[in-house]
């Protein structure tokens, strides 16, 4: 049914193989495209009689006669055809022409329809009306075809609004006659139009009120674009229910001893948590749980609790870590927690490697090893469970759709926990995760010092440096995080070590020195001489943004922080506060910070709260950006931008009605059998999400 509609562009009239990349660029490379590019602006193309009616600089479309051609006198002169109205004198311009159109087109003495933008210029002494490339030329009566309000769209290099608009309309003239996929009696209460006329009326605006998101043709199709997504991702998940799970019920025997052990007990809502990822767990099917948490909110312990229950079912279970520092703190807390129950807890990550690596394989395979804790390596062939019940992925979007499913295929189905300390904002939530139950950490343990933060400029480095000096004496510790010089390590690198040498010329032999380039030795013997204290100053790249924990730093300065994400930043600030003493956090910007860059800034000055920077920053910078990368799979909807933040509120309330109805249809029709589920494969199929739901499906 849609076959037409899933062309290549340049199915469409005007557009060749020249002109195909520019159309690709802006609007998509299908026919369909074309329709999800709405127009932005609207203009008006007045009737006139006589010119005199005409306002400069507007369009007019008005009857002429043809009077005279004036060929270009010298190169880069413009070819000019004089008509008249029988008033007044229009010239219409040319710039490098092909002629012989022109003299066919208007011919000398003939009435012509002509339209374009007007303006009066002087001439010889004289002020005449211009209409420089006009858009139309015609016969008298092509005349009320070139009058009324037209749509105006967003170009770019290589293409014009004429073209433009052509291309559109014909791509309209493919749309078949769709049957209706909502819901007859949530439109009627909404006054949405069926979908043809949605898209005919949005690409025919007549006021400035019909270009607003909130007009029903628009509000329909973005609720048609959202529902597709939210349905496709559903079905996804229908697919993996199905798939079988264990039942991980654990006995509490471990559980026990550890919990009282521990110094302290769960915050609620840490116990919250468990009792859903339990529930989870104990159903025979796949657990796909997301669990979020501000920095320092005690996500590990979660983990670590849950890792439990599947070892106590007899499993075993993986913790993935997105660095090594991060793997290596893994692994001195866990296996320090878990030692009361004679648990066996092991670290796989690219360092371990030779015998080492042989005898850590060989005891997973034996199902000796019950946590087994590392990096990427994990992925690795070679490396072969006995019986894996659970994967817990530590910062999960630090890792590829890919790598998440190559772990969960080294098990049968193991029940995945994904943890992000990365908030996410409660539309981008249901936007990405759509598909995935969540649990969030509100609170943080008790006993928590607020840090203060200032924002300063880099001007005052050097009064900084000698507040560090008191600091010192005074035994506090300070990361020093370098700044993101370009998307390169290489420069990065330069930057922190300049900064390294200058501050180790003033603190003798107090300064280490941390990058991504190091060899993971040098890392962690960096890691260690700060964490106790043979150093005072940790120089880093943002390598210890994830993870790294030292109750004794109070510290943190962040030069050129303005170009840092918010979230970034916020992940770094966590990494000081952690201790009974008060943290200071500088944050310190170059010259010319823009507006928004001191907007910025000046959020992260003012709360500690994750989730408000995490949605201030959606507001400011936009969607991708809070995920630090667009990779992690953030869908970016052709007909609403949900990060324009005088309409989060609106999209996101679209948005998780869109969520309930895909629920509900997936729930009643998992295969969209019924009458309605087939009209619904349209709707997928028209957003590209059917594609989507297999490869999820197969995957
Ligand atoms: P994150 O959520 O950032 O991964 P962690 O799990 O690393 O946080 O926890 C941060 C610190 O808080 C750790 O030192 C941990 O031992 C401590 N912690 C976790 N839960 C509690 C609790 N309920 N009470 C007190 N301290 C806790
Ligand atoms: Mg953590």
């Amino acid at each position: 049914m849609l076959r037409t509609l899933l062309q290549d562009i340049t199915a469409l009239k005007g557009v060749g193989a020249k002109r195909r990349p520019f159309y690709a660029k802006l609007m998509g490379s299908q026919v369909v495209d074309a329709l999800w590019h709405l127009p932005t602006q609207i203009e008006k193309r007045q009737a006139v009689t006589s010119m005199n009616e005409a306002k400069p600089g507007q369009l007019a479309t008005i009857v002429v006669e043809i009077v005279s051609h004036h060929p270009s006198e010298r190169s880069r002169r413009p070819y000019r055809i004089v008509c008249t109205d029988g008033q007044n004198m229009i010239h219409l311009v040319f710039f490098n022409p092909y002629v012989p159109f022109l003299k066919r087109i208007a011919i000398i003495g003939a009435q012509r329809t002509i339209s374009g933008k007007v303006d009066r210029t002087k001439s010889h002494g004289h002020e005449i009306w211009e209409m420089v490339h006009p858009h139309h030329i015609g016969m008298p009566e092509d005349y009320s075809k070139w009058v009324g309000i037209e749509p105006i769209y967003g170009l770019t290099a290589g293409v014009t609004q004429k073209m433009v608009q052509e291309v559109i309309q014909d791509a309209l003239s493919y749309v078949p006659d769709l049957p209706e996929w909502l819901d007859e009696k949530m439109m009627a209460e909404r006054t949405w139009p069926s979908f043809n006329e949605a898209l005919k009326q949005a690409h025919s605006p007549k006021s400035l009120t019909d270009l607003h998101p909130t007009s029903s043709p628009k509000l329909r199709l973005s609720y048609d674009e959202m529902l597709a997504h939210q349905l496709s991702l559903r079905l996804s998940r229908v697919a993996q229910r199905k798939q079988p799970g264990q039942c991980l019920k654990g006995t509490g025997e471990f559980r026990n001893k550890i919990l009282e052990a521990l110094p302290f007990s769960l915050t609620s809502c840490q116990q919250k948590a468990l009792v859903d990822i339990k529930a989870d767990m104990e159903q025979p099917h796949q657990m796909l749980r997301l669990l979020q948490g501000d920095v320092g909110s005690g996500k590990t312990l979660v983990a670590l609790f849950s890792m439990i229950q599947a070892i106590e079912s007899g499993y075993q279970t993986a913790l993935l870590a997105p660095t090594e520092i991060l793997a290596r703190q893994h692994l001195k807390s866990i296996s320090a927690q878990t030692e009361i129950a004679g648990i066996t807890c092991a670290i796989l990550t690219g360092r371990e490697q030779g015998k080492t690596r042989k005898k850590i394989l060989e005891n997973l395979a034996a199902g000796e090893i019950q946590i087994l804790i590392g990096t990427h390596a994990i992925f690795q062939d070679p490396v072969v469970f006995h019986r894996l019940g659970l994967v817990v992925i530590d910062e999960q979007h630090r890792f590829g759709v890919e790598q998440r499913l190559a772990l969960s295929q080294k098990g049968d189905n193991p029940d995945i926990l994904s943890m992000t300390a990365t908030p996410i904002p409660r539309t981008l939530m249901l936007a990405n995760y759509g598909e995935m139950d969540s649990s969030i950490l509100t609170q943080k343990p008790p006993g928590r010092q607020p840090i203060v933060t200032k924002v300063l400029s880099l001007t005052r480095l050097p009064e900084v440096v000698s507040g560090l000096a008191r600091a010192i004496e005074t035994k506090n510790r300070i990361y020093w995080v370098c700044p993101l010089v370009e998307e390169s390590e290489a420069s990065d690198l330069a930057a922190a070590t300049e900064r390294f040498e200058y501050l180790s010329k003033l603190f003798t032999n107090r300064v280490a020195l941390i990058h991504g380039k190091m060899k993971g030795a040098e890392k962690d013997s960096a890691m260690a001489q700060f964490s106790e204290g043979s150093v005072d100053i940790l120089v880093a790249t943002t390598v210890i943004e994830v993870g790294v924990d030292v109750p004794e730093a109070t510290i943190m300065v962040i030069e050129h922080a303005e170009r840092f994400g918010l979230s970034q930043l916020h992940q770094l600030r966590g990494r000081i506060g952690r201790g009974n003493k008060d943290s200071t956090c500088l944050l310190m910007y170059g010259q010319d910070l823009s507006a928004t860059s001191r907007k910025r800034l000046e959020i992260m000055r003012q709360s500690e709260d994750g989730f408000l920077i995490a949605e201030e920053d959606l507001k400011l910078r936009g969607g991708g950006e809070v995920l630090g990368i667009h990779q992690s799979g953030l869908p970016r909807f052709h007909l609403s931008d949900l990060a324009e933040s005088d309409f989060t509120d609106l999209y996101g309330s679209l948005l998780s009605m869109a969520n309930k109805e895909a629920k509900a249809i997936c729930k009643e029709d998992p295969n969209l059998l019924s009458e309605r589920g087939q009209k619904l494969k349209i709707l997928l199929e028209l957003f590209g999400q059917k594609r989507n739901a297999e490869y999820k499906r197969s995957g």
